[in-house]
């Protein structure tokens, strides 16, 4: 009988095949089509990574233009954080952090956490992701009023085309329609205003009433929305408003915390500081699932003051020595590496290569980007913004991928964009081979 051929990566067809049916059957995706899964199984299974290339089962090699889900920001195969994973584990695998038990790595990375946070942003609360972090913020936030004395303070404002997460606050926050009507249950008191739009939030927190209001959430660059800058004066405006009428700022780094935008912190961006910061992805370069939030010395010195009782919130994980001890090894990575300042000036560099598609191809519109976040607009006629009868971003990362390029196509709300977040370890060379591949597509 002839020998099966194994491809370079040492999977057969037939060990291929096998995964492929064992997905179909008992792998539930996330944020997938379901339909698709079971007519074609998974689009790619991927077996490897070294810096910012992947390999799928078949040994095809592809740039990750997107970083996954824009947070393997150090890049792939790093055997470091594998070896901070390893010396914790056989250390000190796991020991919770409820009850005021502590530990090493939880410590010492929410004062590096501190250390790198705006100046006021001092004391961290650890999640295992961003969805459990702006949950946490939305019950915070309650909490803090109750203890105020003012518990009617419960309302959250986010802006539509955000992307919150998907529990059950979070969710509720989200203002992309998708997200939000894909089960009939999000919660009350969660409010969305149009994006950008000061006269929007000045306009709700009149009807609804400021002694009603809680919190506004927002991210610094709309991430999943698609790259979306805030207007010159925006934050300042939001600042000054939630100064104003006693609303707590949270800020949503999940994606742009850790470096993407060229800054420590997106919101840094903005001349302001919020009340709280959400983070995740970044912070362990996704190596291992962790989130959490900072929040202000004000909000931590009435909690001091005023909190008698047990803060009844708290995940098992909350703290996971693991996850810690990874987190601070890859911030030690990006500050070794000057990986803020390279996203910084690499995000320069793309932009430059999308301003340069734009003037070539007749379909590429507005092109924008910051750090290492970038996005550009397709459209039928750019002179008149027309777009196509139907979206063709994902037709277009579609061939991107036969291409070796991993980038996401956005079509929420009637929008028509690829989106890119290449990992910060990013160089010159592989930017331009990013480039390069879009105008062999295009
Ligand atoms: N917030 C923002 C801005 C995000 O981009 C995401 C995920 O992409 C989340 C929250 C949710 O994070 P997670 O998927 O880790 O729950």
């Amino acid at each position: 009988m002839a020998q099966e051929k194994e491809s370079i990566t040492g999977y057969s067809e037939s060990r291929y095949q096998e995964l492929v049916e064992l997905d179909k059957k008992h792998f539930l995706h996330p944020t997938s089509s379901i339909k698709q899964q079971q007519e074609k199984g998974p689009a790619l299974i991927f077996t490897e990574g070294k810096g910012i290339y992947v390999k799928d089962i078949k040994g095809k090699s592809y740039l990750d233009g997107f970083s996954s889900l824009w947070n393997v920001n150090v890049g792939y195969g790093r055997t470091e954080l594998g070896q901070a994973a390893m010396d914790q584990m056989e250390k000190l695998a796991f020991s919770s952090c409820f009850s005021t038990f502590s530990h090493e790595p939880a410590i010492l990375l929410s004062a590096k956490i501190a250390e790198l946070a705006p100046e006021s942003l001092n004391t961290v609360f650890f999640t295992s992701g961003g969805s459990e972090s702006n949950d946490t913020a939305f019950k915070l936030v309650r909490y803090y009023w109750m203890l105020k004395g003012q518990p009617e303070k419960k309302k959250i404002i986010s802006r539509r085309r955000s992307y919150h997460g998907v529990a059950m606050g979070s969710t509720s926050a989200t203002g992309l329609a998708a997200f939000r009507t894909f089960t009939n249950s999000p919660l009350p008191d969660f409010f969305q205003v149009d994006n950008f739009s000061i006269e929007a939030l000045l306009e709700l927190i009149e009807t609804e009433g400021p002694d009603t209001i809680a919190a506004f959430i927002s991210e610094p660059i709309q991430g999943t929305g698609g790259v979306i800058l805030p207007p010159d004066n925006y934050f300042t405006q939001v600042r000054e408003i939630c100064d104003k009428h006693n609303i707590l700022f949270i800020a949503d780094e999940v994606i742009t915390g850790f470096g993407r935008t060229g800054k420590n912190f997106g919101i840094e961006h903005f001349g302001v500081t919020p009340d709280i910061i959400c983070f995740a992805k970044g912070v362990t370069s996704a190596y291992i699932p962790l989130g959490g939030l900072i929040i202000s010395e004000q909000i931590h010195s009435d909690l001091k003051e005023l909190s008698n009782g047990i803060f009844f919130h708290g995940y098992t994980y909350s703290g996971h020595p693991t996850s810690c001890a990874v987190g601070l090894k890859n911030l030690e990575i990006i500050e070794q590496e000057n990986l803020v300042e390279n996203a910084r000036m690499m995000g320069e560099e793309l932009l430059r290569g999308f301003q340069w598609l734009q003037k070539e191809h007749a379909i590429v519109g507005e092109v924008r980007g910051i750090g290492l976040m970038g996005a550009i607009e397709l459209y039928k006629d750019k002179t008149t913004n027309e777009r196509f009868e139907s979206p063709i971003a994902p037709g277009l990362a579609a061939e991107l991928l036969n291409n070796g390029l991993i980038c996401r196509g956005v079509t929420y709300e009637g929008s028509d964009m690829l989106a890119f977040a290449p990992p910060l370890v990013i160089n010159q060379e592989e930017i331009a081979k990013i480039i390069e591949i879009i105008d062999k597509v295009l």
